[in-house]
């Protein structure tokens, strides 16, 4: 008999953002005349930058002709692109990252949810709530969790942080092995200092841990004296393994290229408390179950990192955050509560009551999109989260429509 994994069963009935799919839709298809502003997802609009288009043009010519296809390429990624992180990401910022510690991959979603197979069932599990739920969901899948009950999941470390730590998530109060940060924060927009960081890598390495950086909006950083890696910090590359991505960085959600650095210090260690290094398990991974990112595409986040390439891509982050800045300081200005838009594409709203109710109430008052804080774990409760991953036009559009509104409680 073919019989399930059951730990599936134990997921909550539906994705956050398919929650609000299936109320948008319900509402357009109440209302078809109304136009909705979508504030919600964290989907970038701007087109790709010229320098990417063109490396993506010739990459692809390239593939056309006899003399320069290519069929299957390096599963970890190709050296050429490799070499531009290393350079551009790390060594500017006097980071020491090998190219062949670099994994280039289809996606930070695919390898914040893959990178926990490596570990044993039953480690113990802390994840920063509110969060990405990626974290929390891939483990349930691969069962290190009980049953979701009153809110949260049973033996997953829930390290919930609020307004008056800057939503920085507090260290664990009991012993947690594999534990993932992300700064800046999805959804909070909370950025961590270089004592902050010292601290988890302290805490790693007492207990034996290993930390699951996600740095997917370490773009967003604003301010040269804050870490933009873990790995600027002494003694993190045995404990901690970092995600990026170009999604955000450079509008690559559709295009799908990111990278995951694992140092060949990092370890875990085995049943008899031996230690194994994580750089040749990852790689085994990747083999048996990865065949790379496309040709093209690698080409196209290569040219990420020419001058050319830089400056439009800062260009477009730059755009991001200016959006970020009026949203914050409109909403600020009708007397609410916000925090985050500042190394962060994205503001996070207390709202001081359901999360739900608030996003109702903005989609049937204002046709504005926004994200419940709630779907990002129970921390969020009390909170929405906004994106400024849209054109001006509509975010200026979408404050117009909110000035006219009550919406502080
Ligand atoms: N990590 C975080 C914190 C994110 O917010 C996202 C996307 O929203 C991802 C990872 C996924 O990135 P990618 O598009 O590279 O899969």
């Amino acid at each position: 008999m073919i019989r399930i994994n059951k730990h599936y069963q134990k997921l909550k009935a539906s994705y956050l953002f398919s929650d609000i799919a299936g109320r948008v839709k319900a509402y357009q298809e109440a209302h078809p005349d109304q136009e909705l502003i979508k504030l919600g997802i964290g989907d970038v609009t701007l087109p790709l930058c010229p320098a990417c288009i063109r490396a993506f043009e010739e990459g692809v010519r390239e593939m056309g002709q006899e003399e320069s296809f290519r069929g299957y390429g390096p599963e970890q990624g190709y050296l050429f692109l490799q070499k531009a992180i290393a350079a551009g990401d790390y060594a500017s910022r006097g980071v020491s990252i090998d190219p062949e510690e670099i994994f280039i991959s289809d996606g930070a979603k695919c390898d914040t949810g893959n990178f926990q197979e490596l570990f044993s069932q039953d480690i113990t599990v802390a994840v920063p709530d509110p969060v990405y739920t990626v974290y929390v969901d891939t483990n349930v899948m691969a069962g290190r969790t009980g049953e979701w009950k009153n809110g949260v999941y049973e033996n997953l470390i829930y390290l919930s942080s609020g307004s008056q730590t800057a939503f920085l998530p507090p260290l664990p109060r009991q012993r947690a092995d594999l534990i993932y940060l992300c700064f800046p924060n999805n959804p909070t927009g909370a950025v961590a200092g270089r004592d902050e960081l010292t601290k988890w890598v302290a805490y790693a390495q007492e207990n034996r841990s290993l930390i699951l950086f996600d740095g997917c909006y370490e773009s967003y950083i604003t301010d040269d004296a804050l870490p933009h890696s873990i790995f600027e910090i002494p003694g993190a590359k045995e404990v901690a393994v970092e995600l990026r991505s170009f999604s955000k960085t450079a509008g690559f959600t559709g295009t799908r290229c990111a990278f995951t650095v694992v140092p060949r210090e990092c370890r875990a260690f085995n049943e008899a408390g031996g230690e194994v290094k994580l750089h040749p398990l990852w790689n085994r991974r990747q083999s048996t179950k990865f065949n790379g990112v496309s040709y093209p595409v690698q080409r196209a986040a290569e040219a990420i990192y020419t001058p050319e390439g830089q400056k439009q891509v800062r260009e477009q982050v730059a755009y991001y955050l200016a959006n970020a800045a009026l949203i914050r300081s409109a909403l600020t200005d009708l007397g609410l509560e916000t925090f985050g838009g500042v190394h962060s594409p994205y503001i996070w709203v207390n709202v001081k009551r359901d999360s739900w109710e608030f996003f109702d109430e903005l989609l049937a008052r204002a046709q504005v999109v926004c994200t419940p804080g709630s779907g990002f774990g129970p921390g969020g409760a009390g909170y929405i989260r906004i994106s400024a991953f849209n054109s001006r036009a509509n975010v200026e559009k979408a404050l117009s429509r909110l000035s006219a509104l009550r919406l502080a409680p």
